[in-house]
């Protein structure tokens, strides 16, 4: 382990990039900026079965969409340290597994998987936690010798496991949770570090990864937890210095109250889908970073700069961080509100091309719609008044319009905007009409405007009431006010 500090983020690319990974990424690259240190990308793609083609790149560019830059990756190496795919340093995993199958620490495992497997449901059906039990147990040297020949004639592929010291104690100052100890009886006995086709297992290439790669401290999700006493065997077995361990607590969808699963198909998990329905990059590296961890006080909006000075790994969270879909919408339109309008446009103006609502007129309405848009795509929804037929009125919406003053309002205005020029149809020249209707019914305030905003709009609430008449255009604003003034 060096001084410097060096940490890592270690995707599987088995997937897209999920909202849990993405936080592991943010709070490694967080530590790493606050501390000057520095920050890597290491694929671990020895699953060969769960590899996805895609998702290593998926990984790196949704990493880079959300703000997050490295310092070596698969993509600009530091020669000291390369390669950072696990799938090319199968040769250096089988230098460590040669040392520990000489220095006896290790040793091959001829039991077939067929095997494995009854003893397991033998241990079960006796209520008896999974342990391995070594096929060597009570052999003689001779019988040893005499069982390997024979099960190598029959061309069985062995995995190398490692010998749990008897009476071992593995046990580290968890950044996160503090003292952390287990047994290593109960780790379920000697484990596999290289399969049956030679690849390592996560547990050993993990290690020797992050000691060849000079890496301090380990950030990662407390489901790895479990490794963590496997790992630390390799590091003793290997006498090699342990980095520095903290696990996050996991993150629960506060919609099911369980923890967030990429089986909850109703809640967005992948930063993916938040980028293609149109969601600001920093709005949603603000909410992850707030995932289990925050600076203290109330405030809740912070930029990235602000987020890298004010980080400090001693306040993440002991307790589950709370998944809410809510919330984010809630920052982003907090992120949105405050950009500048061509910024919105453009993140707006994808969905307005797709639907065939690309007009002159669009960044007007964007800018209308700005204060209250939750993300991109949302400007559909919010501006079909403009596009679609008037909508379907709610209850409350009804009473409004029941009111004995409602119709008066109504008429009143629509006369004023039927008696105003085409040419004096401007955005400033609306509102003085609504205060004529008001001199000259004596109507006034919420029995004033809400008709009128209800008979335009179909809605209760939104923007501002002379603004939607104008962008929604004369003609269109009459037709719906004779329609409602019934
Ligand atoms: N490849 C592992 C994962 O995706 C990384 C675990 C670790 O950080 O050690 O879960």
């Amino acid at each position: 382990m060096s001084d410097k500090i060096r940490v890592r983020y270690a995707p599987s690319p088995t997937g897209l990039l999920h909202i849990g990974n993405a936080r592991t990424a943010l709070f490694n690259y967080l530590f790493a900026r606050h501390h000057g240190g520095e920050f890597i990308i290491r694929i671990e793609d020895t699953d060969r079965k769960r590899h996805v083609e895609d998702g290593e790149r998926s990984q790196l560019e949704n990493l880079a969409w959300l703000g997050m830059d490295w310092d070596e990756s698969p993509q600009n190496p530091n020669e000291k340290y390369g390669p950072y795919r696990q799938s090319e340093r199968l040769d250096i995993y089988q230098k460590y597994v040669d040392e520990l199958l000489e220095s006896g620490k290790a040793y091959k495992s001829y039991k077939t998987e067929e095997e494995i497997a009854a003893d397991r449901e033998a241990q079960e059906a006796k209520g008896l936690p999974p342990v391995y039990v070594s096929e060597y147990k009570g052999m003689t040297e001779e019988e040893k010798a005499s069982y390997i020949s024979e099960r190598e004639a029959q061309g069985i592929e062995p995995t190398v496991r490692i010998k749990v010291p008897e009476g071992s104690i593995y046990k580290w100052d968890d950044i996160v949770k503090g003292e952390i100890e287990f047994e290593g009886k109960n780790i379920g006995g000697d484990w596999v570090i290289q399969k049956r086709d030679g690849y390592p297992t996560y547990n050993f290439a993990v290690v020797v990864d992050d000691h060849l790669m000079d890496i301090s401290h380990v950030i990662r999700g407390d489901d790895h937890i479990a490794n963590t006493p496997k790992q630390l065997m390799i590091y003793e077995a290997l006498d090699w210095e342990a980095p520095k361990f903290g696990h996050m607590t996991l993150i629960i969808n506060s919609e099911t109250g369980k923890k967030l699963s990429k089986r909850d198909t109703n809640t967005l998990q992948f930063i993916e889908d938040y980028r293609k329905k149109g969601f600001m990059n920093d709005a949603i590296f603000n909410f992850i970073a707030l995932l289990g961890w925050n600076p203290g006080g109330e405030e809740e909006i912070f930029s990235k700069d602000e987020l890298i000075k004010l980080f400090d790994e001693n306040r993440l969270s002991k307790s589950p961080a709370a998944f809410d879909q809510k919330k984010l919408e809630w920052l982003d339109n907090q992120y949105i509100k405050n950009a500048d309008s061509e910024v919105v446009f453009e993140l707006t103006k994808p969905f307005l091309e797709e639907a065939g609502r690309l007009d002159e007129k669009s960044p007007y309405l964007v800018d209308l719609y700005k204060p209250q848009l939750k993300y991109g795509e949302e400007i559909i929804e919010l501006t079909d008044l403009f596009y679609e037929d008037f909508p379907a009125l709610t209850d409350e919406a009804k009473e409004v319009l029941s009111l004995e003053t409602s119709p008066v309002v109504i008429k009143a205005f629509k006369e004023k905007l039927e008696n105003l020029d085409d040419a004096d149809f401007t955005k400033d020249n609306i509102f003085p009409l609504i205060k004529e209707v008001q001199k000259e019914t004596g109507i006034k305030g919420k029995n004033l405007f809400m008709p009128i905003r209800i008979a335009v709009s179909g809605e209760m609430h939104g923007p501002e009431l002379p603004d939607t008449i104008y962008l929604l255009g004369k003609e269109k604003a009459i037709a719906h006010l004779e329609e409602n003034s019934k």
